[in-house]
């Protein structure tokens, strides 16, 4: 791996009983990058994230994580890695705030209250400090994923569709407050969506994914410009 690699995954298949859901994808993301794997329903976005972090045992294929290779490695370089996938089940007794700092105090920061402050100031949702996790929407719970996600300053940020069950106003603050955060933190990102003005705004980079495989991985306007298309939208429908 060279020194700007995060993720470096080769060959990677992986079935789920008849169905391959991961059939040989090769992506990389270098460090402060941020790409967007994009595709279909079904396309295997997800098992592609989950074998990443090693959550799904893939059949075949390599992935080298922040330096580690293998899966028991790759367990060391976790905690360097932020990750978040729909809505997040939080302890209806804590108030969003006490949650947050119960998380920055397990990752180790000097001021764990402070650091749940600046984790929900940077995504623009510090109303949310005082609710009870019992009264919280699925959309916010979503976002408290997403910050939990990145209040340790991981190396390398996975979120999987982390607007999705966002109205418009708050993806702008999540999607703002990741682009803000990745730009001064030097953080890379891989970030699924369906939403291509989201991905045009929030990658360098996008990965389409199809049947299982890659089938044009390059910059947003290489793709428009290779496709001659004007538009993600236009490339994806
Ligand atoms: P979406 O955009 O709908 O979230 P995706 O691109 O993330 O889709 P995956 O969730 O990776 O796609 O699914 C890829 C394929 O693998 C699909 O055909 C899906 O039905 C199948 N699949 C995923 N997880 C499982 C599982 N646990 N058991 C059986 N099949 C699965």
């Amino acid at each position: 791996m060279t020194d700007d690699t995060v993720l470096r995954v080769r060959g990677l298949r992986k079935r789920y009983r008849q169905v391959t859901a991961v059939d040989g994808v090769d992506l990389t993301v270098a460090a402060g990058e941020r790409v967007a794997l994009v595709g279909p329903n079904g396309a295997g976005k997800t098992t592609t994230l989950m074998s990443c972090l090693g959550a799904v045992q893939p059949e075949e294929g390599t992935v080298e994580l922040l330096g580690q290779r293998g899966r028991r490695a790759r367990r060391a370089v976790l905690a360097r890695v932020g990750f978040a996938s729909g809505y997040l089940p939080l302890p209806p007794h804590l108030r969003v705030r006490e949650f947050l700092t119960l998380y920055a105090r397990l990752y180790g920061a000097p001021n764990p209250q402070e650091q749940a402050r600046a984790g929900l100031r940077q995504f623009d949702v510090e109303g949310l400090a005082d609710r009870w996790g019992s009264d919280l929407s699925s959309g916010q719970r979503t976002v408290v994923g997403v910050v939990k996600a990145t209040m340790h300053a991981p190396a390398l940020l996975v979120l999987d569709e982390p607007t999705a069950s966002l109205d418009p106003d708050v993806a702008l603050r999540v999607r703002g407050g990741l682009l803000d955060l990745c730009r001064r933190r030097g953080t890379a990102l891989l970030v699924t969506s369906h939403n291509m003005v989201e991905v045009e705004r929030l990658a360098q980079r996008v990965i389409f994914l199809a049947g299982g495989r890659v089938l044009v991985d390059g910059p947003v306007e290489t793709i428009t410009a290779q496709l001659g298309q004007t538009s993600l939208e236009d490339v994806y429908l």
